[in-house]
């Protein structure tokens, strides 16, 4: 199963991070707690721009 890490930027505070696109818990931004990825059970559903994808395997 695919699955990419993706680096992210937060909507409210512009503070990018490295998270994985399938996530299986819920991912905050670090500094703003902003919720960036939430599972689904399959592919994240990622909330925050998505300003490159870092790998993909
Ligand atoms: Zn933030």
């Amino acid at each position: 199963m695919a699955s990419r890490i993706l680096r992210v930027k937060c909507d409210d505070c512009e503070n990018e991070q490295v998270v994985f696109e399938r996530a299986a818990t819920e991912i905050a931004c670090a500094v703003c707690g902003a919720t960036l990825v939430t599972p689904t059970g399959g592919k994240g559903d990622v909330h925050a721009e998505v300003t490159e994808v870092v790998e993909a395997r």
